[in-house]
């Protein structure tokens, strides 16, 4: 008897694989998209015809330069990386996150992060066969100190991934607190600093102080999510065994020409966060202003709250209105209730506020 397709892949495709869901993304077509954290606005028209110009050179006949030196040296700029630390590109900080797994990791090993947090930690580890722990976060959403601490003590794992500020949640948490766990992690901390610019507040200044520290950061939420371009910040001898395990032509020429292009233009991007950071303080109050409806603290370019309603009709209402948000909840966890709205244009954000009053 031969055998099937389906028992050979029961049979060939490991456990822990075969358990994990794919990453589900909702589509868009036609609604208002502040589902993902993307930035709302695109270039300026002269912007793009210069890049347009500039895409002419670009010889997709050759591979791209393997070490991306001119992005490098752009992003050493431009995210103010203290000099004698080393950076490492990625194809998003996706891809990075999987880079130091697959370094650190392997069976026996343990990844752990604050839960809820960014689901690709636990996926990329799980994938990997490590073994991944979820230390819940406290009612505010802060860091447990105590249990943390414990949890390091007890699990030892290898790698700790701390979001600062967090997704989804959107808080920053306690700088004070943040120091403490680096300092009693016995393995490498990534600080995953993706909103940084919705926070200004970041660690890169302290990877001299913390040998167990490396920083990471991505241009996806200022406005260059469809770029797919991550960046670690580390010392020489991390990122030198992180090197090996990437693949060689991970960030592509269109990709390298595009980043290095849009870094020189960088002040589009922060006039951008600088219009969301606005929204987002309009976009919070008049939420606020809802009867029944609770935001929580913000440090990013989203608002995480909660309603009296049942999430999951409440969201469909959003969407028959013309708006695709994400609905994080699920029954008796901490995000019950819960669903997250990016802030987009003021009025894609009025014609969510719209829909949300409507569904309420
Ligand atoms: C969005 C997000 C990322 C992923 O960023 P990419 O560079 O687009 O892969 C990483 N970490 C956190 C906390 C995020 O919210």
């Amino acid at each position: 008897m031969t055998e099937s397709i389906a028992e050979r892949v029961a049979r060939l495709v490991r456990p822990e694989v075969r358990a994990l869901n794919a990453y589900h993304v909702a589509s868009a077509a036609g609604l208002i998209k502040l589902d993902a954290m993307e930035s709302p606005y695109t270039w300026p028209t002269e912007m793009v015809d210069g890049w347009l110009e500039m895409l002419r050179g670009v010889e997709l006949n050759r591979y791209p330069d393997a070490a991306a030196n001119a992005v490098r040296e752009r992003v050493h700029t431009y995210m103010k990386v203290p000099k004698g630390v080393e950076v490492l590109l990625g194809n998003g900080s996706d891809e990075l996150i999987q880079i130091v797994a697959m370094a650190l990791g392997g069976p026996g090993r343990t990844v752990m992060a604050p839960a809820p947090s960014f689901v690709m930690y636990e996926i990329v580890a799980r994938s990997l066969g490590m073994e991944f722990v979820g230390v819940p976060l406290a009612a505010d959403f802060g860091l447990d100190e105590d249990s943390l601490l414990q949890a390091l003590e007890r699990r030892a794992p290898a790698l700790l991934f701390l979001a600062y500020p967090n997704n989804p949640t959107g808080n920053l948490f306690d700088r004070a607190v943040v120091e403490r766990v680096i300092a009693a992690a016995p393995g490498l901390v990534v600080l995953d600093e993706a909103y940084f610019p919705y926070a200004q507040r970041s660690f890169m200044p302290e990877l001299e102080r913390f040998p167990n520290l490396v920083v990471m950061r991505t241009v996806s939420k200022i406005g260059l999510a469809g770029l797919r371009l991550g960046v670690l910040a580390g010392h020489p001898d991390w990122l030198g065994e992180f090197e090996k395990v990437r693949l060689p032509y991970n960030i592509s020429a269109l990709t390298q020409a595009s980043a290095e292009f849009a870094l020189a233009h960088y002040a589009v991007f922060d006039e951008h966060v600088q219009r969301i950071c606005t929204e987002r303080r309009r976009l919070e109050q008049r939420m606020q202003a809802l009867d029944g409806v609770h935001c929580f603290p913000t440090a990013t370019n989203f608002i995480l709250f909660r309603t009296g309603q049942d999430p999951a009709r409440l969201t469909q209402a959003i969407r028959e209105a013309g708006v695709l948000i994400k609905n994080l909840h699920q029954p008796n966890g901490p995000l019950a209730g819960c669903l997250r709205v990016s802030v987009g244009q003021p009025t894609e954000n009025d014609a969510f506020l719209d829909a949300l009053a409507g569904g309420l």
